[in-house]
């Protein structure tokens, strides 16, 4: 499903001269490559003529989304819109802040966020909105960002996947994903677009007093050592990590541009394949192809998935169920047939491999495999 060897021998001299840097300087928690990283992020992630925004490093891509939270000041009681369909950590946050997760369908061909849907679930108790870039292209931020400009509830952007994607619609409306809302996370998991050598993550924001106030949340909620002046969390990242995402930080885009490349040729070689939906590409974003994810009728993507892994073609099921089946979450009460389009979704999903080091010849066997395992 992903192949981190290529970039990661093409790029030792470099980790290894960064990790032995952090080594030598004695200075493993926070510090300069930690803040360099931040800066360099920020930079990168910054759209020609905008401003950079703030970027707060923690220690993976769920924890951003909880600072993020805890620093909008979400607390129990509090109602939080994010999809059905999306893995566990978006909802995960909510609940672990005695916060309400309201779930919400997401559209059947861009995976994303349902506005409609988010719209009509909106209350008196609705403290914030997370949508979910799913698999590499942004959510409907123009009408996102127009229901939270009119209702006043801030939108936390989940840009774990889709990290320096862009939106931009008919209307003029603009920007990076991460930063339409008051709060776009990140994570670099390893397999993520942007991967560390372990966890680590990151949330950015425009807003100052909010990045001061994610800033110390993440760092036990101070800014002073041994003076904590609200209740925060120890979510850092290792200054060995951030070493080691300066190496990586500049080859992003390149990487991003094979992923692309790689997801047009397979659109290529499955577009009129009966049996077979490609991705759609929504008009108004990028798409930086974290997954490439198909959609297969009829029933058959178990066998398809199993079909293949014989073959020794290994493919990736996000996600299995929406979160409404999840046991954990059965006490929100929702039922077994709400939100159709993730239960077909939820039966019908297949992301076939999709990394920066994929050829086309491995792409070819791939779908040659996929076709004649096809059942039509
Ligand atoms: C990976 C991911 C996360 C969580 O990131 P971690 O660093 O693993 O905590 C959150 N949301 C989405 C959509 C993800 O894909």
């Amino acid at each position: 499903m992903v192949d981190l060897s290529g970039m990661n021998a093409r790029l030792k001299p470099e980790i290894d001269d960064a990790i032995m840097r952090v080594i030598a300087s004695e200075k493993f928690i926070g510090g300069e490559e930690v803040n360099m990283f931040a800066e360099e992020l920020g930079e990168k992630l910054k759209i020609k003529g905008g401003e950079t925004p703030y970027v707060i490093p923690c220690a993976n891509g769920t924890d951003a989304l909880q600072i993020a939270l805890m620093s909008l000041g979400i607390v129990s009681g509090d109602e939080v819109i994010t999809p059905a369909f999306t893995f566990i950590s978006t909802v995960e946050v909510v609940a672990l802040l005695g916060a309400k997760p309201v779930l919400v369908d997401v559209y059947p061909d861009t995976f994303n966020m349902d506005c409609e849907a988010v719209e009509k679930a909106i209350t008196k108790k609705t403290k914030a909105i997370i949508p979910v870039h799913l698999f590499g292209q942004c959510a409907d931020m123009g009408r996102l960002l127009e229901i939270s400009k009119r209702t006043g509830v801030p939108i936390v952007e989940d840009t774990a996947q889709s990290l320096m994607s862009i939106y931009c619609n008919g209307s003029g409306l603009s920007g990076r994903a991460g930063l339409m809302g008051k709060f776009g996370t990140t994570s670099f998991f390893p397999s993520k677009n942007l991967g560390c050598f372990g966890d680590g993550g990151a949330l950015f924001t425009h807003d100052k007093e909010l990045a001061t106030k994610a800033q110390a949340i993440a760092n036990h909620g101070g800014q002073i050592r041994y003076k904590h002046d609200i209740v925060g969390i120890n979510s850092r990242l290792d200054a060995i990590q951030a070493a080691i995402l300066r190496v990586k930080l500049p080859y992003l885009e390149e990487g991003n541009l094979a992923r692309q490349k790689a997801a047009n040729m397979y659109d290529e070689l499955l577009k009129d394949v009966d049996g077979i939906e490609i991705p759609k590409r929504e008009a108004n974003s990028t798409h930086v192809f974290h997954q490439y994810t198909i959609q297969v009728s009829g029933n058959q993507r178990d066998d398809l998935s199993e079909a293949l892994k014989e073959d020794g073609i290994p493919t990736g099921i996000y996600y299995p169920m929406g979160i409404h089946h999840q046991p954990a979450y059965k006490n929100l009460g929702y039922r077994a047939d709400d939100f159709p389009n993730t239960n077909y979704l939820a039966s019908s999903v297949l992301s076939l491999p999709m990394h920066t080091e994929l050829t086309n010849l491995q792409q070819t066997r791939i779908v040659e495999r996929l076709l004649s395992r096809l059942t039509n």
